[in-house]
């Protein structure tokens, strides 16, 4: 398949547009009584059929066998044909957004405007993008629609209306394009798969339709990729490879940290989050998506759905319903939004996640400092860099309870809670029971087991679990979000306590080096004092 499917199955005819039922309605109704006005203004998300439904407007118009009272273009025409091929000298596409589109706009709109059309009726200039012309094209735009001649028709088409002059907004009739709706996207991803001959599972369907957040383009790209397998037969182990689930997990790991308002254990996942390549803007897209549908569950009748996330986070998601309320799931928003305004210039792509992190955990310790009177903008630095505390061995109950005070922090009377700085395991016990953990966690990790073989406890201080493997591509693999969640999750299993894990290469004490009296290296350090700054707070030692 060399032609990509968005092109290669684009709507042609009103029919065959997806969603968009209003418009399509309307404009069939103009299209049929010859009302048909001078210029429109198509508003929408980008991939809801906004470019596709102006060149269905322009077929129909100069359609050669349409008959007065139908709407439908013929599509076999020379007219419909050349438009189709983009070939036709009466249809002017622009798009503003290419360099070369705002130069010559000016240009194009004065000096196409006044030359008649032979054959057909109708000139149509297509602008997309519109909001991207510069001054001297709008201005010569708006002369042009205070009087246009009788058979030019403008379609501008816009994903930014706020940028449009509203003089030249008053004069079109504006059409307000959604996101296509989950039902008309799964509608539309069976046909296509149909036409491929490609058979989805009903799974991987809903995972196309997901992945497409209501956009008709996205969805088809996304099959197009499924595509590229060249494997008929898709199963939800196929999609697996192009979709890893891990981008939703990603947000629900950080997600779950910062409803324990576990700061360092947040930051340490987003730096993971970024080390894995996934994409910062593409990350709080899906953190949005995710606080989204937690909020619709928590304020409206519309609960989440396995196949608003996945089958495999779903359980973990409804969790996190019961521990992020609706007052800290709209503060998180607003930090959200600010973090994706952050990440378009910030030169560290992770850094605005993590003042998000910083600033919700922090919002936090400022209700429980409100009756110390302390300053509410400062960080407890021990929540980052843990330092030598006080040797405590917590149980599996108490660290239960302590997460239940820290969820209920907000509504209830203010509690100091225990941070994962203070977890300590005396060396015996780590090493009693270490051959338990290695051989428990298959059940989380098939992989971690056979990583773990051969492995040695060195310590478990301050929050933070420390033990020697034979190979460095050992320990580089345990670094890994995955393996590193797996093992969390083990280590809470056999020895009830919540720890970071700092795998090193060796077996004996030479193997801890400088790691075990100072976890954090000094470039940590930097970049928690750029953390503070950015969040204008203070580090208390
Ligand atoms: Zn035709």
């Amino acid at each position: 398949m060399s032609l990509a499917l968005y092109r290669k199955y684009r709507p042609q005819t009103f029919g065959e547009l997806v969603g968009q039922q209003p418009i399509r309605i309307t404009l069939e109704q103009q299209v049929k009584s010859g009302r048909v006005g001078h210029a429109y203004l198509f508003v929408g998300p980008r991939g809801v059929g906004k470019t596709t439904t102006a060149r269905i407007l322009a077929k129909a118009l100069n359609c050669e066998n349409r008959k007065a009272g139908d709407a439908e273009p013929c599509n076999t025409c020379v007219s419909c044909t050349s438009i189709t091929k983009g070939s036709s000298l009466n249809i002017l596409e622009i798009d503003a957004a290419s360099h070369t589109g705002v130069d010559n706009v000016r240009e194009v709109i004065i000096n196409g405007v006044h030359v008649v059309t032979q054959k057909d009726k109708w000139k149509i200039f297509i602008i997309d993008e519109v909001h991207m012309l510069s001054t001297a094209a709008f201005n010569a735009l708006l002369k042009t629609l205070e009087e246009p001649p009788r058979y030019v028709v403008f379609i501008l088409a816009t994903t930014e209306s706020h940028k449009v002059p509203a003089t030249i907004i008053s004069r079109c009739q504006r059409f307000d394009f959604k996101l296509v709706a989950q039902d008309a996207l799964t509608k539309r991803v069976r046909l296509l798969a149909d036409y491929e001959g490609m058979k989805l599972t009903d799974g991987v369907v809903e995972r196309v339709v997901r992945e497409a957040r209501g956009s008709v383009r996205d969805a088809e790209s996304v099959l197009q990729q499924l595509a590229s397998l060249e494997e008929k037969n898709i199963a939800d182990e196929l999609a697996d490879l192009l979709f890893p689930a891990s981008d939703m997990e990603a947000v629900v790991v950080w997600f779950e940290s910062l409803a324990k308002k576990n700061v360092a254990a947040a930051i340490d996942h987003l730096e993971a989050v970024h080390g894995a390549g996934i994409d910062a803007g593409a990350f709080l897209g899906d953190a949005l998506y995710l606080a989204h549908h937690l909020l619709l569950a928590q304020t409206s009748a519309k609960k989440i759905a396995v196949a608003d996330v996945d089958a495999k986070i779903f359980p973990r998601v409804q969790e996190l319903q019961q521990r992020l309320h609706v007052e800290r799931l709209l503060r998180l928003v607003a930090l959200l939004y600010e973090a994706q305004d952050l990440v378009r210039t910030s030169t560290i792509p992770q850094l605005p996640a993590e003042v998000a992190t910083v600033k919700f955990c922090g919002d936090l310790s400022q209700s429980h400092d409100e009756d110390t009177g302390n300053d509410p903008g400062t960080i407890p630095k021990r929540a980052a860099t843990p330092q030598p505390q006080k040797t405590e061995v917590l149980q599996k109950n108490e660290s239960v309870e302590i997460e239940k005070a820290e969820s209920d922090a907000v509504q209830a009377e203010p509690i100091q809670p225990k941070k994962e700085g203070d977890i300590s395991l005396p060396l015996a016990r780590l090493q009693e029971k270490w051959h338990t953990l290695v051989t428990q966690t298959k059940k989380y990790n098939h992989a971690l087991q056979f990583l773990l073989e051969g492995s040695t406890p060195f310590a478990c201080e301050n929050g933070c679990l420390t033990f020697g493997v034979g190979y460095k591509m050992h320990a580089d693999k345990l670094r890994d979000t995955k393996m590193r969640n797996a093992l969390v999750r083990a280590v809470e299993d056999v020895y009830g306590v919540t720890v970071r894990i700092l795998p090193e290469v060796g077996k004996g004490a030479n193997g801890l080096g400088n790691g075990m009296a100072h976890p954090m290296q000094p470039s940590d350090d930097l970049h928690l004092q750029e953390l503070v700054k950015k969040f204008g707070g203070q580090i208390i030692e």
